[in-house]
């Protein structure tokens, strides 16, 4: 029986004490899995099932397979043998650090193998996953820019960038919406195939509300916008703002990025690179927050995304995304026997 009611986390210290204790860390997934308090069967939905107190798992009253089920089933944390309160000091942790933190990290601090800390990383990255489809408006910024590769710190201009020097670099697009004086500035990032119109072009067609502003530097990828946007151009040979037309926001967003993956990894990996730049993207999006909010949206994320595990070892599929899905069971077969560590 609980005798005195503690305050919420505000603090990592707070948290690991906090969710140290075992009904505590269940009450907060149970809030998270079921916002309105009431625990429904993964499995067939019913609400009529049995709480099994001393296993800390709900047993389903109808009559199918797997009765049984955790508060873990249906979330990124499924099948995982890691206990709660080792889930959620890592989400708080990966929630708040600054430049992101590695799996060597990780696996120090929770005292986990490292193979467990990389596969506890991939699957917070998914949870931090944006799966908002509302677009942009107002004032946008577009760019596009090289990372990872093993030339990472070449650094060649645009044109040369484009043709060749990009061997082993990952194209990616970004996004950048002004503050506004509802909402503070928010970015997009994706992993694009190559910066020619066609990618670029889609990206913010589908990202971007029509008849916004859009601001770009001077490459032909983005002529043509003006059809649907108000276009402006800041030619970098000449200058780098003209009053408000500027991709400075970007252009800052990109190094604080590419800071930080050279400060905590050793190399990201092509294919792993989109999970990094989900995990930047969220915590730029949510730096007003404190530590404690951006942990809750953070662990909100971990639901509605059981069908969409993707492989965390793979290749990307000719569209440029990671090829969906297989089965839980051979992705674990995957991690085991694949190269694991890479970033
Ligand atoms: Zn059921």
């Amino acid at each position: 029986m609980k005798t005195k009611k503690v305050a919420f986390p505000e603090t990592l210290h707070d948290a690991i004490k906090y969710f140290a204790d075992e009904d505590r860390a269940l009450d907060f997934m149970k809030s998270i899995r079921w916002p309105d308090g009431i625990v429904k069967c993964p499995r067939c939905g019913s609400k009529d099932v049995s709480f099994l107190a001393t296993r800390r798992i709900w047993k389903c009253k109808a009559a199918h397979e797997k009765q049984q089920f955790s508060v873990k089933v249906g979330t990124v944390l499924e099948d995982s043998p890691i206990a709660l309160d080792k889930w959620l000091c890592a989400f708080w942790l990966i929630a708040n650090a600054k430049n992101g933190i590695s799996s060597y990290e990780l696996h120090r601090s929770l005292g986990v193998t490292q193979k467990t800390a990389w596969f506890m990383l991939h699957r917070i990255r998914l949870a931090m996953q944006n799966e908002s489809t509302e677009q942009f408006s107002g004032r946008v910024e577009a760019d596009e820019t090289f990372i990872g590769g093993r030339a990472r710190n070449m650094h060649a201009d645009k044109k040369g960038r484009v043709k060749a020097g990009t061997v082993g670099k990952v194209a990616v697009m970004g996004l950048l919406e002004r503050t506004s004086p509802d909402k503070h500035s928010r970015v997009k990032m994706r992993v694009v195939k190559n910066v020619r119109r066609p990618q670029l072009q889609k990206e913010i067609r589908q990202e971007v509300m029509k008849g916004s502003e859009v601001y770009t530097d001077a490459l032909r990828s983005y002529s043509g916008l003006e059809t649907e946007y108000v276009h402006k151009v800041i030619d970098h040979a000449e200058c780098y703002a003209k009053g408000h037309v500027h991709t400075n926001g970007l252009e800052n967003f990109w190094s604080l990025l590419k800071r930080g993956i050279k400060g905590t990894y050793v190399s990201v990996e092509p294919f792993h690179l989109f999970r990094y730049l989900d995990e930047q993207a969220f915590r730029f999006n949510e730096r007003k927050d404190n530590d404690a909010g951006r942990f809750i949206k953070a662990a909100r994320g971990i639901i509605g995304k059981g069908l969409r595990y993707v492989k965390l070892t793979g290749k990307i599929g000719d569209d440029g995304l990671p090829k969906k899905a297989v089965s839980w069971w051979t992705e674990t077969w995957l991690l085991n026997h694949l190269r694991l560590e890479t970033d």
